[in-house]
């Protein structure tokens, strides 16, 4: 049995594997360094509530203060891990200290990605990863204030959401055809999401080339390939995420696109473990190794890795889920888009709730569900079980989903 488990990072993950170790009953001593200042928090709710001001961040810690209180945890917080030296079981600070572990999760997860030449100054020039970048945010997002988004994925979406919710003049600009072409694969989501952002005000590109951009003091402005300008008084660039993978590599750890891990949260280094966002794990159900920037996924990796590191064996291999809310529209996306053999759409549209699905082998591998939770559930079950289905059943409403899971069942 492990006496120290030391957590790198201090994020989602970190704060559920504190809970899962305890309530799996490890009682020896846990010791979490994390880059941020705040105890472990959930961040869905950075660009949409918590931006807005509608709630504070105690609303998004995962654990109560007594869950570190106890004596045998510590929260090492405002420190960076800045070596991780494999061979003698130990952390190094940014402040120099030496933390010596038994077993190491890393828990890193993943940066903000920035344009280069444009340097994020927190004035005019915005990212959006942490509490303190949407407490950075926020004032300048007064009525009437050009924000602009770079990037028409999850996050940048979301902001322009809340930014126009906030009243601001807002614009999203996006260098694909069509919006979340990355995130949900095809075109017909991002059309649907595009009419809904328009529907409330917001002017959305698509197809833009940025040849240039200009940032000043006070504002900046956006030079299109095509010659045309858009001032802006606020930037935020929502271009992807980087893995924080850099300090495990350097120690010598597998990595490619992330912390390679087995099942089990296992790295190539016997007694490290990596979750979460910057965690690359093998994924049965789609074929490939994949690396997932979800909530649920820090939830249920972690809690499988976290076993493993007591001893315990269990497979982590969930049907990827998250899900975004914009403007009171939920989506929810099951899986991850990829070629497919045929589309289905279940629903209508242009009632605002329906579900596309794609599938290959007669079998559903991905599904994006628009203001339809409560077919997660079922769906999830067909998805998981790899249920042969065909694209008429799935199109037809009359034919609850739930039926088909239990057709397969019996
Ligand atoms: C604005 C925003 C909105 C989101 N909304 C949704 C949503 O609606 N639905 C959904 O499914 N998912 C959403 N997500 C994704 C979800 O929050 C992440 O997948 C989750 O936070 C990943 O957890 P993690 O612990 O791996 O990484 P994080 O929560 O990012 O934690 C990593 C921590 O490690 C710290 N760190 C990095 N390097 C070091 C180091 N060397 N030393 C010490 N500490 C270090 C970081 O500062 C950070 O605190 C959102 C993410 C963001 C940023």
């Amino acid at each position: 049995m492990h006496r120290t488990i030391a957590i790198a990072g201090g994020g989602h993950a970190a704060g559920r594997a504190v809970r899962v170790l305890r309530d799996e009953g490890f009682d020896g001593r846990i010791l979490v360094v994390g880059e941020e200042r705040d105890p472990p928090y959930e961040r869905p709710a950075l660009s949409k509530e918590f931006l807005r001001g509608d709630h504070g961040l105690d609303k998004c810690l995962i654990n109560a203060a007594d869950v570190y209180g106890d004596g045998r945890t510590e929260l090492l917080l405002g420190s960076r891990v800045s070596a991780i030296d494999a061979r003698d079981r130990r952390l190094i600070t940014d402040g120099g200290k030496a933390v010596a572990f038994d077993a190491l999760l890393i828990a890193t997860g993943t940066r903000a990605r920035t344009l280069d030449g444009v340097p994020v100054d927190g004035e005019v020039v915005h990212t959006l990863r942490s509490a303190a970048d949407a407490l950075r945010l926020r004032p300048f997002l007064r009525p009437g204030a050009r924000v602009v988004l770079i990037g028409g994925g999850f996050i940048g979406l979301e902001v322009a959401a809340s930014a126009r919710t906030l009243g601001c003049e807002v614009t999203v600009l996006e260098a694909a055809p069509a919006l979340l072409a990355r995130v949900v694969g095809g075109a017909a989501i991002g059309r649907h999401v595009e009419a809904l952002h328009r529907a409330q005000g917001v002017t959305v590109k698509t197809g833009v080339r940025i040849d240039r951009l200009e940032v000043r003091c006070d504002g900046a402005t956006v030079h299109g390939a095509d010659g045309t300008r858009i001032e802006a008084d606020v930037l935020v660039v929502g271009v992807g995420a980087v893995p924080n993978a850099e300090v495990a590599a350097a120690a010598g750890l597998e990595c490619n696109d992330g912390i390679v891990v087995d099942g089990r949260g296992r790295t190539s280094v016997e007694g490290i473990y990596a979750v979460g966002d910057v965690a690359r794990h093998p994924s049965a159900f789609h074929g490939r190794s994949i690396r997932l920037e979800t909530w649920d996924n820090a939830e249920r990796q972690t809690a499988v890795a976290c076993r493993a590191m007591l001893g315990r064996e269990e497979r982590y291999d969930a049907v990827p889920w998250m899900w975004t809310d914009q403007f009171g529209m939920n989506l929810q996306m099951l899986g991850l888009p990829g070629p497919c053999e045929a589309e289905v759409v279940r629903g209508d549209p242009a009632s605002g709730r329906f579900i596309t699905l794609a599938l290959n082998s007669g079998r559903v591998t991905s599904a994006v569900l628009v203001n339809m939770g409560r077919e997660r559930r079922p769906l999830t079950g067909l998805m998981e079980r790899g249920v042969p289905v065909t694209p008429a059943e799935l199109a037809d409403e009359s034919i609850p989903l739930r039926n088909l899971v239990q057709r397969a069942a019996g």
